[in-house]
């Protein structure tokens, strides 16, 4: 190699190294530089950073503060919410999958009975059983509740007692765990009250009694089935009313401020009130009302009345009062009640200034009927007699039976007396209809005495005896016909003793007298007789009717003594009146039943006409119907006796009595009086028409004579004629008339 080459290459290496040298030289310069930029860089990169931690350090602190203060937030919530379970009143747990209890409130254990102990690992089913069923629902995802299907579920206390409770099923995520929250109320209270109103319900629509809700105004909100079955009115028809359209006018209006005034004051009213039913009924109901009041205790709300219909319960009560106060054999008021509402007529006439009459009623020979046909037969007439009364008279009227067959009626409100002479007129013709009994027709007929308060009397005692006067006034003056109390008949009322000594005493000092009442032929109007007919005059009560004195005579031989002289002087008169040149005219003597039984009636009879020498053709005996009846096959033999004698014999009163066909046949009569209580309304009544019609006819069948008293006008006679009516008497053709009158008359129609 040569040196050139060699410098050359050395040269060219020694500038290599040199431009090596000064090339690293300038990339070290370059790395300082770099360096140095590096360094430059890295400060402040540095620096950015610091402030950036800074930075960073800053929001950490802040984020702290954040974290703090959510941790306090976090924890108030956990205490919040916990306390919040802590108290609150429904039991709340939660039980795994498995069934198994987690976590659960102090209400569990208060609700069930088991300490926390033994709560915790417990199955729910242990608590309630039910959720055995339920547990395929479970796997659900919704929050379920209470399954509606079931009945009521029940929880288990540890002391093993059920209780109905409700829950609700909740699935709340909570550690990424299916666990349950269940929230159980119990319902005992709930239930209950439930019941209650269903009980309630129960009660309200199921009660027999009617029960009717209103409002503080008055107004009818509410009724139950009974409501409508007991009024007649459906809710719809009362509902917004006011209960007053349930109610009668029975009461005085203060009977229901008193009701208002007991509601305000003590909250409550019962009694028994008389309600009206749709149908216009008036009926008695027991009603209890109250008021219902808010929970204050103060204000009423509502008001509840309840009541039922007590018409048979008081019927019931009727029939207890029945046995005191009425007569049990026909229902009527006997004499404790009807002494009770003659008072109570007194005082009510009083305050209203009206009239009340009594009125005393006497069956005419009921005594006999109960003798011949037998008490049972006597009963059944006296219970016909008992509804005929009571058809007879208004509502307000008291019929009562104070014994045997006397009756009394007490009239009220009466304006004026007439009134009850009207009431008396019906009465008669409703007993005028035949009653069958014993397979018979029996005809009653009977005598009413009345009396009128104030008129006639003031006070009980008085109006009772003064009724009892009139009647026996009307019983004795032909019966079956009524008559007003008079003072002068009280007057002429003497007791039992005096009337016997008054009687004696009036035959030795010849207090009486005849009067002579003319008979007619009703087609030729020529008089055929005389009924004979007694007075008495006494020194100071004057004239006493025969219908007073002859029962008082019947209960002795006084009757026998009268009737002696009575037959004796008519006799004797009627021949005198012969002697001194008038018309001989036939007489009609009455005689009396005890008369008839006397055992030695026809000596004395035929003793009497040997004595005046009357011809027996003029003497005619009235005998009246029930005499006859009284023991009919004696008396067909004694009147075969006077009959023999010639004497005509007949029947007085005839139709009022009772008489068998059979017998009437048997006795050997001529002639039929038919009674004047059917002659009194011949005209106007139809049943009276037809009864003396059919005497009548019955007469003229039996071949006997018919002659009709009491005819007291024209059309009377003209319809007795137009019926075949053979003879009449009554005060149209001439009044019981003196001897001194009667022989003017006589005098008058000279032979
Ligand atoms: P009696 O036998 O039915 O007599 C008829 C009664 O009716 C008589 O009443 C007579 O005065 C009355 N009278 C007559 N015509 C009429 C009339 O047109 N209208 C009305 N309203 N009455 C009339 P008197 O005289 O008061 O006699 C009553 C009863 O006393 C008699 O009813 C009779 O039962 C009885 N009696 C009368 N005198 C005797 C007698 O001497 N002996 C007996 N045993 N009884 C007698
Ligand atoms: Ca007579
Ligand atoms: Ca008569």
């Amino acid at each position: 190699m040569k040196k050139e080459e060699l410098e050359q290459l050395l040269s060219d290496k020694a500038r290599i190294i040199e431009e090596l040298e000064h090339e690293l030289e300038e990339t070290n310069q370059g790395i300082i530089m770099l360096m140095m930029e590096l360094e430059e860089l890295e400060q402040e990169r540095f620096r950015e950073n610091i402030d950036v931690i800074k930075q960073l350090q800053i929001e950490l602190a802040d984020t702290n503060k954040g974290l703090l203060a959510l941790a306090v937030e976090l924890e108030e919530s956990e205490e919040k919410h916990s306390s919040i379970l802590k108290n609150a009143a429904e039991s709340i747990l939660t039980f795994s999958e498995h069934g198994i209890i987690e976590t659960f409130n102090p209400a569990v254990s208060l609700l069930f009975g088991y300490d926390e102990n033994e709560l915790f690992g417990m199955n729910i089913c242990t608590l309630i059983p039910t959720f055995n069923q339920i547990a395929p629902e479970l796997h659900l995802e919704e929050n379920i509740s209470q399954p509606s299907g079931l009945p009521v579920i029940y929880g288990f206390h540890k002391n093993g007692i059920a209780f109905p409770i409700e829950f609700t099923l909740g699935k709340p995520v909570y550690k990424r765990q299916r666990q349950w929250l269940v929230i159980i109320r119990d319902i005992t209270e709930r239930k209950k009250a439930e019941e209650e109103l269903r009980l309630m319900a129960k009660i309200f629509e199921g009660s027999t009694d009617a029960i009717v809700i209103t409002d503080t105004n008055s107004r009818i909100i509410d009724t139950n089935d009974a409501f409508a079955t007991i009024t007649g009115y459906e809710e719809a028809e009362v509902f917004g009313k006011h209960p007053k359209m349930l109610g009668s006018h029975k009461h005085p209006l203060d009977f229901y401020l008193d009701i208002q005034n007991q509601l305000l004051q003590t909250g409550a009213w019962r009694g028994e009130v008389w309600a009206k039913r749709k149908n216009d009924e008036i009926y008695p109901i027991w009603l209890s009302i109250y008021s219902v009041k808010e929970e204050n205790n103060v204000d009423t709300t509502h008001f509840v009345g309840i009541f039922s219909d007590i018409t048979s319960r008081k019927s019931a009560e009727n029939q207890l009062k029945q046995l005191a106060h009425y007569d049990s054999l026909t229902g009527l008021a006997n004499r404790t009640q009807f002494i009770e509402h003659l008072k109570w007529s007194i005082d009510v006439a009083k305050r209203d200034n009206k009239k009340t009459a009594l009125m005393f009623l006497d069956l005419d020979r009921f005594k006999w009927i109960n003798d011949t046909l037998g008490h049972l037969a006597g009963d059944k007439l006296l219970i016909e007699v008992a509804i005929r009364l009571t058809e007879s008279v208004r509502e307000v009227d008291t019929v009562s039976r104070l014994a045997g067959d006397e009756f009394t009626i007490i009239l009220n409100r009466l304006h004026d007396e007439q009134e009850a002479g009207i009431v008396a007129k019906k009465i008669l013709n409703a007993l005028e209809v035949p009653v069958f009994l014993e397979g018979r027709e029996v005809f009653i007929s009977s005598s009413i005495g009345i009396t009128v308060y104030p008129t006639d009397a003031t006070n009980v005692t008085q109006l009772i005896k003064n009724a009892d006067t009139a009647m026996y006034y009307a019983k004795e003056r032909g019966r079956n016909n009524y008559q007003y109390f008079s003072h002068s008949m009280n007057q002429k009322v003497l007791d039992e003793l005096e009337m016997e000594t008054n009687l004696r005493q009036a035959l030795k000092n010849k207090e009486f007298s005849l009067n002579y009442q003319p008979q007619f032929d009703l087609t030729t109007k020529e008089l055929i007789g005389l009924e004979v007919l007694l007075r008495w005059k006494h020194p100071i009560l004057g004239f006493i009717s025969p219908s007073v004195f002859i029962p008082h005579a019947e209960k002795n031989d006084l009757i026998i003594m009268i009737g002696d002289w009575v037959l004796n002087t008519a006799c004797q008169r009627s021949m005198a009146w012969q002697k001194a040149g008038l018309k001989p005219i036939r007489i009609s003597v009455n005689l009396s039943g005890i008369q008839l039984k006397q055992h030695d009636l026809i000596e004395k009879v035929s003793q009497v006409l040997i004595d005046t020498k009357l011809p027996s053709a003029l003497l005619e005996l009235e005998l009246t119907e029930g005499v006859l009846m009284d023991n009919a096959e004696l008396t067909i033999n004694t009147l075969g006796k006077l009959k023999k004698m010639g004497i005509r014999l007949s029947i007085d009163d005839f139709g009022t009595g009772y008489s068998s066909l059979s017998y009437l046949k048997r006795f050997p009569i001529d002639t039929l009086k038919i009674d004047q209580s059917f002659i009194r309304d011949i005209t106007t009544d139809a049943d009276d028409d037809a009864i003396a019609s059919t005497i009548i006819a019955m007469a003229h069948n039996l071949r006997l004579k018919v002659i009709a008293e009491g005819v007291e006008n024209q059309e009377q006679a003209t319809m007795l004629q137009e019926k075949g009516c053979d003879e009449v008497q009554g005060y149209f053709f001439g009044r019981p008339l003196t001897e001194q009158n009667l022989c003017k008359l006589l005098n008058e129609i000279k032979h």
